[in-house]
């Protein structure tokens, strides 16, 4: 038995699923979930001391490669002063005016420590803040695991959201309303039948949790309009795409401004962290200034903004998001021609750091389109590239994550993998 499976085997016995995470215990791809010692750069190292070429990047904080130095040195530095106060702290203000500095969407900021936190608090706020019940979500897109948002609608457009998880009475999914991504239609029909009853609409402005599935311009805008005609609070999720698309995030890759912003990821440089914020009318209504409460024992933690606001400088410096979006390109090209060498149906796409790979001839547009490829095709592939030393998302529904220490060299290894991967997949 390797040393993963052993660990997997003990794990199961205290941790349900032998996880913290759910995605992380291979579920759809099956097989032993590796257990992780350390990482370097592009690089991690599993419990059998297998390296592997990381394209999960945490699920995207580690955009500098991981245990970058100045990162590491911030933590050191800020640990030694002690963990956490649960008073405010000078370096909170600094975070805050970095983030506001760096998203001019951002006029008011407060920390949380995950992304669920981060949208959940901005769903309260968007709801207290307008007097109304209903959200709007799309099919496909994951917005953390708070109640209200693990909802699917069940037949789509003004249909009652029905809960996707056990636990979520359905008095709290009924106001969910869930359409399609990058359908318009859709959302002109909604908001005219109510759109006065809408307090939000969260999107992922990128999606990133259903495979990497890019929205249309159109569907933004459509989205900005009506939302302001209507006085419906748009939020982007871009605690996956902040900082990782682009220096501004999906908003400044578009030029389309949001109310709210959540963020998380990233802004915390591999510590939990993540943040909400945008127009200062709509975050004044927070506690203390306002009627909307949210809270945070550990929120703004001394070590968690340290290494968050040590990544955000490192990735303001010149040229970093060329080279983050030159290299995610280059690998997309490498899978590309890995797959047409072997006569594969494949397709693949990416934006800024981000990446998607898909089984199928085009690249999809919606979560049905997704659902459409050949899963179990992308499912012997992840463990042929297992078997190779590429560590790639563990299913057909999420997308992949490049840093700036994917070299060209390291690019290279990934297409020769694939080559053999697809070379394997032929028997
Ligand atoms: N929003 C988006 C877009 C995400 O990708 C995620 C996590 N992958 C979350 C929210 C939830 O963040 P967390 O896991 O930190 O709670």
């Amino acid at each position: 038995m390797s040393r993963n499976e052993v660990l997997f085997e003990r794990a199961q016995k205290t941790i349900p699923g032998g996880v913290n995470s759910p995605v992380r215990a291979f579920r759809s791809v099956g097989g032993t979930p590796r257990f992780f010692q350390r990482a370097s750069g592009p690089y991690v190292w599993d419990a059998d001391d297998k390296q592997y070429i990381d394209y999960i990047g945490s699920w995207g904080p580690a955009v500098l490669g991981h245990a970058h130095p100045d990162v590491i040195k911030a933590v050191q530095d800020a640990a030694v002063n002690g963990l956490s106060f649960g008073a405010p702290t000078e370096a909170e203000i600094v975070m805050a005016e970095t983030l506001c500095s760096m998203l001019p969407s951002l006029e008011q900021v407060r920390l949380v420590s995950s992304g669920t936190e981060a949208t959940m608090s901005a769903i309260r706020l968007a709801r207290g803040f307008t007097g109304r019940p209903t959200i709007v979500k799309f099919e496909g897109c994951y917005h953390g695991h708070a109640d209200s948002l693990l909802v699917k609608a069940g037949s789509g457009l003004l249909t009652f959201g029905n809960p996707t998880s056990a636990g979520v009475p359905e008095d709290f999914a009924k106001h969910t309303r869930v359409l399609s991504y990058n359908n318009i239609e859709q959302l002109h029909e909604l908001f005219k039948a109510s759109g006065d009853q809408l307090a939000c609409v969260i999107v992922e402005p990128v999606a990133g949790n259903m495979n990497l599935v890019k929205p249309t311009r159109e569907f933004l805008q459509t989205l900005r309009e009506l939302c302001t005609q209507y006085g419906t609070v748009l939020i982007f999720d871009e605690v996956m795409t902040g900082f990782r698309v682009g220096p501004q995030g999906v908003q400044g890759y578009f030029g389309i401004t949001p109310d709210l912003t959540t963020l998380g990821k990233i802004i915390g440089g591999g510590m939990p962290v993540g943040a909400f914020g945008g127009r200062k009318d709509i975050m004044g209504h927070i506690a203390p200034l306002g009627p909307v409460y949210q809270a945070g024992t550990l929120s703004g933690n001394p070590v968690a903004v340290a290494a968050g606001l040590t990544t955000l400088c490192l990735l303001q410096q010149p040229g970093f998001y060329n080279t983050l979006e030159t290299q995610t390109r280059k690998l997309v090209e490498a899978f590309n021609s890995a797959a047409q060498a072997h006569g594969e149906t494949f397709s693949a796409d990416s934006i800024g750091g981000m990446f998607g790979i898909y089984f199928s001839e085009t690249v999809p547009a919606t979560f049905a389109e997704v659902g459409q490829g050949n899963i179990a095709r992308f499912n012997t592939f992840f463990h042929a590239m297992l078997n190779e030393g590429v560590y790639l998302a563990p299913s057909a529904y999420e997308a992949g994550f490049v840093s700036v220490t994917h070299t060209d060299a390291v690019i290279e290894a990934t297409r020769q993998a694939a080559d053999r991967a697809f070379e394997s997949m032929k028997i």
